[in-house]
């Protein structure tokens, strides 16, 4: 299946602090989620064919922010700030939360989280965080088992069916879950066909 060549077309639009300043609310946009250093940066450059495109969100003075990539009028995908650095003060961690909550519950224009998961760490503290909101604010969610390719098959599938097992039982609505891999480009289609859905592309 070739990539719709709108993921290719992304570029990036604008930074936001909160949702004041954030890029007019209309259309399709997706929030990419996840721990700092699961992989979410690599995932967004898998997904839009492109090698540098969410670097612009590690940037000094981004990575706090919500970062905007467009792929055409009416569709966007958004980097939401990675999570759970162990250095971030308190207070920031706070600003943080507040941000996200404010983003998650009034966004419009957002039609699903696709959550990026270490497949070797899955479901840490601040992702059953991220989940929880979801749930509450009634949002669509994937997740996506990222670095599959540092586990054997078995161990990845493994994963897959454990996480997919906790997810059923935690949570009341039904969140999909995948094992991907920037490296070996692996669930690329399986992602984009969620994407697709979420963005009405196609
Ligand atoms: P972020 O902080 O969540 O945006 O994470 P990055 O995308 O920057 O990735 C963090 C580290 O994990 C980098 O060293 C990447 O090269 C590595 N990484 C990301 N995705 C994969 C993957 O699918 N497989 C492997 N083996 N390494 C990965």
């Amino acid at each position: 299946m070739a990539l719709n060549p709108l993921y290719h077309q992304a570029c990036f639009l604008a930074s936001a602090s909160r949702l004041g300043n954030a890029p007019a609310d209309q259309g399709f946009e997706v929030a990419f989620a996840g721990r700092s250093n699961a992989g979410k940066s690599s995932a967004i450059n898998t997904l839009t064919q492109q090698k540098t495109l969410a670097r612009v969100s590690k940037t000094p003075g981004r990575t706090q922010l919500l970062n905007f990539f467009r792929l055409d009028d009416a569709r966007r995908l958004v980097d939401l700030p990675g999570y759970g650095y162990a250095k971030v003060p308190e207070g920031m961690q706070h600003a943080w939360g507040q941000m996200i909550e404010q983003y998650l519950s009034r966004r419009e224009a957002l039609k699903g989280v696709f959550l990026i998961m270490d497949a070797r760490h899955p479901l840490t503290p601040f992702d059953a965080r991220m989940i929880d909101w979801c749930q509450h604010f009634g949002l669509p969610l994937h997740v996506a088992l990222t670095k599959s390719d540092k586990l054997s098959r078995g161990a990845a599938l493994d994963t897959l069916h454990k996480v997919a097992a906790t997810l059923r039982r935690e949570y009341a609505q039904p969140i999909s879950v995948q094992l991907f891999s920037s490296l070996k480009r692996q669930g690329i289609e399986e992602a984009h066909a969620v994407l697709d859905g979420w963005l009405a592309i196609g």
